[in-house]
């Protein structure tokens, strides 16, 4: 893979990258569809990054469709598919880690301990291989595109990282490859976190500016589903990922919810333009 990329870019062409653990969907593919769009050529990879997952999680299980997955990029226009295997990205003897302090210990951090620095590490080291021009990832996962940011920026990277809107469900349910995972009654229940931001977004549209409010009731709609065990809704910078306690500049909204054996989360990003506040979910 070094030595195709380090060919394409010798030939003054722009790589676009899209870093994916594979099992497909929507989502995945629209991130190709913004490199293609903005780059040549386009470079997927499939990699389910042990490192990312803690000793509880779902790495054994995680659902894998290569082949489906590497049709699906064909289809798609995708000129490369990296997908090495883990010994490769981490032979025996591995010591290096990238960590992110202050933005990876919050939320997700919180509840998935070490997460974020399996995330920034693979990462890092995928960028590195490809050299990307420009690497895209979904605001689906809003922390980890407000950390690459970070990474990038702290390492000085060449690589611009571009993040994207969420793809969802036509029911409101953000795409995931975990979704597989739910039974009917959960995936029926799943909505939930759509439903509780899209309130939230209601309200703000109506005027509401107070953060704390705001949360209250996001947190009251999940609680009223029976099958959803929240595990935070937070309104936090989008910057800082700190608590506000009012709307400003640009924050996020995040939940994440347990839905029998499945973990969900979704956010929705609220910006000021010219004194009003801006949604997007
Ligand atoms: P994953 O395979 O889950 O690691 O995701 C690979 C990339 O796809 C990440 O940048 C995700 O944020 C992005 N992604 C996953 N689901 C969605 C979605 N529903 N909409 C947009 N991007 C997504």
């Amino acid at each position: 893979m070094k030595q195709s990329a380090r060919q394409v870019r010798a030939d003054g062409s722009s790589i676009g990258f899209v870093p994916t653990m594979g099992a497909l969907h929507a989502g995945h593919l629209s991130l190709v569809r913004s490199a293609l769009a903005e780059c040549h050529p386009v470079i997927a990879s499939i990699f389910v990054n042990p490192t990312q997952f803690g000793p509880h999680e779902d790495f054994q299980k995680y659902p894998r469709t290569m082949e489906a997955d590497s049709q699906q990029l064909e289809d798609a226009g995708v000129d490369y598919l990296f997908a090495p295997d883990a010994l490769e990205m981490y032979p025996r003897g591995f010591r290096t880690w990238v960590n992110v302090e202050g933005l990876s210990e919050c939320l997700e951090g919180r509840v998935r301990q070490g997460h974020f620095r399996g995330v920034t590490t693979v990462v890092l080291k995928l960028l590195e291989i490809v050299q990307p021009q420009k690497a895209y990832f979904g605001r689906k996962d809003a922390q980890q595109g407000r950390i690459i940011q970070q990474m990038a920026r702290d390492l000085h990277l060449d690589s611009e990282i571009v993040v994207c809107p969420i793809v969802r469900e036509p029911d409101g349910l953000a795409m995931s490859s975990r979704n597989v995972y739910l039974n009917s009654d959960e995936r029926r229940a799943a909505t939930i976190l759509f439903r509780a931001l899209d309130g939230a977004r209601a309200s703000i549209a109506h005027g509401e500016r107070d953060a704390l409010r705001i949360k209250a009731a996001i947190r009251e709609m999940l609680r009223a589903e029976p099958l959803a065990e929240p595990e935070y809704a937070e309104l936090v910078d989008a910057e800082t990922l700190e608590s506000v306690t009012r709307l400003r500049r640009a924050c996020l909204a995040l939940v994440a919810v347990r839905i029998g054996r499945v973990r969900l989360i979704d956010n929705l990003l609220i910006e000021e333009r010219d004194g009003a506040f801006l949604t997007k979910l």
